[in-house]
């Protein structure tokens, strides 16, 4: 590793103000020693976003460093844990102070607020800039949100609106036009998304399976039937749709972004009808809403149905890298 490098670590990464008092040594060693709560589970993720792939190379690079740590605070949101620490492995085309430092305003920006320290990492160069973060938090025994949970009778439910990102993406791909008025929202929503952690924590002992929408509701709900193998009834009428997204779509085109859009950053969860008062009562101190929009069944499949009781078609379930 070159001098420079060493300057970049100490000048971007290291310097930084929040102090965890269960980080025993962070940055500067050849390990991070850490202490974690001896009647906790840590919970670990990992996510890699990859210029070009991931976002566009000419993003905005406060939005980058926002986003590479909202989506792994997004995982640790969707098992129930509270974040802790996280690592960063910086692959960078050019040492650009500048993109640093706005990508660190990002980064930080979202990771102070929750209190959550850098401990280490790995800075390098290559010939594009590839930036992968691992999120550590913990979880009390017993109570994590996995996805193998949900149970025939089950509520299921969304938090936010889905949609929006893929509404973004749309409009950037020149598939969908958006009014000024709306452009800033949409746009945030996609590169500023809120990872739902206080949701994720309030959820521990009410819902029976949850997962963070990545790759669009219809596909990460996929995942919570097949792991909990069991099917799903959703009642497309009942998506909570934006009024940006509404705006911008005809209805059914809407219904759809809202089912596969993907890189929302939602919660998707079922809850068991005799805890649906407990969960009205933490939702109302959330910043986002949360709607029912349909039912945990028996039979394996997820069928998608309008109010009148007819089949919604949907063709493509969301996201897939190798699709
Ligand atoms: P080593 O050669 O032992 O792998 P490095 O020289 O790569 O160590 O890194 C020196 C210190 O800086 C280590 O504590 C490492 O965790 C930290 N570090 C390097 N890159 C980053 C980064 N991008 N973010 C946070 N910490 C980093
Ligand atoms: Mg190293």
């Amino acid at each position: 590793m070159s001098t420079s490098e060493f300057f970049l670590i100490d000048r971007y990464f290291a310097a930084r103000e929040l102090r965890r008092p269960d980080v025993v040594l962070g940055i500067g060693d050849d390990c991070a020693l850490l202490l974690p709560p001896v009647d906790q589970h840590l919970a670990v993720t990992l996510d890699t976003l990859v210029a070009g792939v991931h976002f566009f190379a000419d993003a905005d690079p406060e939005g980058i460093g926002h986003k590479a740590l909202a989506v792994n605070l997004s995982d640790l949101a969707a098992m129930g844990a509270t974040p802790a620490w996280i690592t960063l492995a910086l692959t960078l085309s050019e040492a650009d102070a500048g993109w640093l430092d706005r990508f660190c305003r990002g980064l930080f920006g979202l990771a102070d607020r929750y209190a959550v320290q850098l401990v280490g990492g790995d800075t390098t160069h290559g010939p594009t800039t590839v930036i992968t973060l691992q999120a550590h938090g913990f979880v009390p025994p017993g109570s994590a949100l996995r996805r193998d949970g949900a149970k025939p009778g089950d509520g299921i439910y969304v938090t936010g609106t889905p949609g929006d990102a893929g509404l973004a993406l749309a409009a950037a791909f020149g598939t969908a036009m958006i009014a000024e008025e709306y452009q800033a929202y949409v746009r945030g929503r996609l590169e500023r998304p809120e990872p739902r952690i206080t949701e994720g924590a309030a959820l521990r002992g009410i819902a029976s399976a949850a997962i963070d929408i990545s790759d669009g509701l219809a596909q990460d709900l996929g995942h919570i039937l097949e792991r909990s193998a069991v099917g799903a009834r959703l009642e497309v009428d009942r998506l909570p749709l934006s009024p940006a997204l509404v705006a911008s779509l005809d209805r059914d085109t809407a219904m759809m972004t809202a089912l596969a859009g993907g890189d929302d950053y939602e919660l998707c969860f079922t809850v068991p009808p005799e805890r649906a008062s407990q969960l009205d009562s933490v939702a109302a101190t959330w910043d986002c809403r949360r709607t029912r929009v349909g039912v945990i069944e028996p039979e394996p499949g997820l069928r998608l149905i309008r109010a009148d009781g007819s089949a919604f078609p949907l063709e493509r379930l969301g996201y897939d890298h190798f699709g």
